[in-house]
């Protein structure tokens, strides 16, 4: 039966839960434990697909096919464990069940309330697989105090309780911010917080504690006695170079015994930490830089690429190199040259997206990088992107487009090189889809098989000629191009196993141009990085040696 952890937050956002959760995860993992990692967000969106990148960050899709928050991609970066579509959950998905089984008349004409309806339909999320490990760590989104949070709080005390004693743990996660005016740390929102959690009846057990600054050991006494926490499970977390620092750190500062001691699990197994050792040293020590332009439309708030950059930083560290990402907004060129923009970088992205905004400059882009032979990554959107470009440019399809575009502005302009996929198999299925459909869930979603063409880049790059990706789109390239396509240089070398949807194209007489419908970027790990961010960046450190 599993241990839980749950992880709450106080004082301000943006604390970096996820990653401290993550960075145990890992920390559990080392000591020789198997763990699963959850989020329940309060928010009323059933799920954050249908979230503008600007509201939410990333969408993380799950190989089952989940689209959920991006913390889950924290937590398969740090642990390796895949994610569920159970692992990630929020009130709109949980009112939402509680509504249909209200309608249904599964609550036998009992008036539905918060108290026990919707508590026990969150408790029911948390136990799912509970057999299956030895940590549960389960975060709560918002910070303690939020009105929406309210349900989670009081579902998880009440789980503690159902448990037996010693089973649950509660962690939480504050600020101990620094006046430079009066020099001193100030332990006073993080009482405040901790005295909102006992109002709601949650005693925390372990504090972490972010601060700017080193916090001497009178301060950490001070918060644990006007914390009731024990002085050890006052764990201060400073800022670091790099995320991937964080289990050593947290490690250093006695996070994972804190936690072990809670549980009195005694004597505790010995962590190995060679492997962030191993990632540790590779970031401190780089051999080198290349420059990276991710050219997109979401630039302004890095968090919407938020796995691609992780993924880019795993290259490096496969290379012993530090890559320098760039943002580069495709608006600036929609309509011109975009070589003032993107001179001077060792490789090109173009992320996934939707909506034609922005996608003439990213047409550019895909032209100026298979013209001056520097590596590009196109992923999802960014592959379509480039099979436009190579219709019009190399095929002399002068009006290829994309339906996308076509479906946004309500009259048709493009020849549809990219179409709305409306059917497709998975496993032993035809999912079909209308053009009228719901856009929440909608899309072809989650891990699916592509089989790769041999002797191709691709296949030397995976070495392997059957892959699984995840995916996350509507619309897809027609086959019907194909050979007018391949003719000219750009070939299909991955097709899905029926071989009606293709999955990769690469231009033959290019150092390294390729182009992915799916996105490889949420499976790479810092210690396990993607293959196609590897070579990606083997590929950029040639190019910074050409110049
Ligand atoms: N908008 C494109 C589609 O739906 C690409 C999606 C993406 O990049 N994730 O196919």
């Amino acid at each position: 039966m599993a241990r839980f952890i749950f992880i709450t937050g106080g004082v301000v956002s943006s604390l970096g839960k996820g990653l401290t959760s993550a960075a145990l995860g890992a920390l559990l993992q080392a000591r020789g434990f198997s763990v699963r990692l959850r989020k329940l967000d309060p928010y009323l969106n059933v799920d954050p697909g249908t979230m503008s990148p600007f509201e939410h960050g990333e969408v993380f899709v799950t190989d089952d096919g989940a689209e959920t928050d991006l913390d889950l991609g924290h937590y398969e970066r740090f642990t390796g464990v895949a994610a569920r579509a159970t692992d990630s959950v929020s009130s709109g998905r949980i009112y939402s069940n509680v509504l249909e089984k209200e309608r249904r008349g599964d609550y036998l004409g009992k008036t539905i309330q918060v108290i026990p309806h919707v508590t026990n339909e969150i408790k029911d999320f948390i136990r799912i697989g509970e057999d299956e490990v030895d940590f549960m760590l389960c975060e709560i989104g918002g910070t303690v105090g939020d009105i929406e949070a309210l349900p989670f709080f009081e579902a998880i005390r009440q789980f503690s309780q159902e448990k037996p004693r010693g089973q649950c743990l509660f962690m939480h996660l504050t600020l101990i911010p620094y006046l430079a005016a009066a020099g001193e740390l100030k332990t006073k929102p993080t009482q405040h917080s901790v005295k909102e959690l006992r109002t709601i009846g949650i005693a925390p057990d372990v504090l972490v504690c972010r601060s700017e600054h080193p916090i001497p050991q009178k301060e950490r006494e001070k918060i644990a006695l006007f914390c009731n926490v024990r002085p050890d499970n006052v764990i201060p977390a400073y800022d670091l170079n790099s995320i991937y620092e964080a289990p050593l750190a947290l490690h250093r500062e006695g996070l994972d015994q804190a936690i072990l001691d809670a549980f009195a699990i005694s004597p505790a197994p010995k962590p190995d930490l060679t492997r962030w050792e191993d990632v540790a040293e590779r970031i401190e020590h780089p051999e080198g830089e290349v420059k990276v332009a991710i050219v997109g439309k979401y630039t302004r708030l890095e968090d919407a690429y938020k796995s691609i950059k992780e993924a880019l930083t795993h290259g490096g560290i496969a290379n012993r190199v530090k890559v320098k990402v760039e943002w580069v907004d495709s608006e600036l060129f929609e309509s011109e040259d975009p070589a003032p923009h993107l001179e001077g970088f060792h490789a090109i992205l173009v992320p996934g997206g939707f909506g034609e905004r922005g996608t003439e400059g990213k047409i550019r882009a895909a032209r100026y990088a298979r013209e001056k032979k520097i590596p590009y990554l196109g992923i999802c959107l960014g592959m379509q992107m480039a099979v436009i470009e190579a219709a019009r440019n190399v095929a002399g399809i002068a009006a290829a487009g994309s339906e996308e575009f076509d479906h946004e502005a309500g009259r048709r302009r493009f020849e549809p090189v990219v179409y709305h996929l409306k059917e497709w198999v998975q496993g032993n299925r035809t999912v079909k889809r209308r053009a009228d459909d719901d856009k929440g869930g909608t899309m072809r979603l989650g891990a699916y098989t592509a089989v790769l063409k041999e002797g191709s880049k691709v296949a030397e790059i995976y070495g392997a000629t059957e892959i699984e990706e995840r995916h996350r789109h509507r619309y897809e390239v027609d086959t019907k191009y194909r050979d007018q396509l391949e003719e000219k240089g750009l070939i299909f070398s991955g097709m899905s196993p029926d071989g009606r949807l293709p999955e990769i194209v690469e231009w033959q007489d290019h150092p390294w141009f390729i182009g992915v419908q799916f996105h490889p970027e949420l499976k790479s790990k810092p210690f396990d990085p993607h293959p196609l961010f590897r070579d990606f960046i083997r590929a950029a450190i040639e190019t910074s040696r050409l110049v």
